[in-house]
């Protein structure tokens, strides 16, 4: 069984979680809170974060990350109802190199509004087609099986 309650002492977020740092929330349930950005990219810029201590998109266990984008969701239409956004970003960073800052894995809701000055953006980056499909390849190769439950017959 899980502990749902896994925390990471020196983590910011783990420790707005556990009400140790002050936060401007927005929505708190069992397994997800949700906040508002101390340094927000526009007014409304909102973090969703699971309760329990991951890294990156690729630890969090299935059934939590479903929770936190159904938050995100919730948060995306409240923002557009109560702050009429022209439009809105979800953002999700994984890795300092990617510009993850808190290591505790959580979604940026960020509104959009006309003439705002947030820039989301990246260049796009010449791939040759031989290289393009070794990745397709890479991405598409069966995992190999999981191993089959022991058979303890005895
Ligand atoms: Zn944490």
């Amino acid at each position: 069984m899980l502990n749902n309650k896994v925390v990471k002492m020196d983590c910011l977020f783990c420790k707005i979680v556990k009400g140790e740092m002050p936060a401007k929330k927005v929505y708190e349930d069992d397994s997800v809170i949700a906040f508002l950005d101390i340094n927000p990219a526009n007014p409304g810029h909102t973090l969703v974060v699971p309760k329990k201590h991951t890294e990156t998109i690729a630890d969090i266990e299935d059934s939590d990350l479903e929770k936190v984008i159904v938050v995100v969701k919730n948060i995306a239409k409240k923002l557009k109802d109560e702050l009429d956004t022209a439009g809105l970003n979800i953002v999700q960073n994984n890795g300092k190199l990617a510009g993850q800052l808190v290591s505790h894995i959580h979604f940026h809701v960020i509104p959009r509004f006309a003439g705002d000055q947030v820039i989301i953006t990246y260049q796009r980056a010449q791939v040759d087609e031989n290289k393009m499909e070794e990745i397709r390849k890479k991405l598409t190769e069966e995992a190999a099986p999981a191993p089959k439950d022991l058979d303890l017959d005895f």
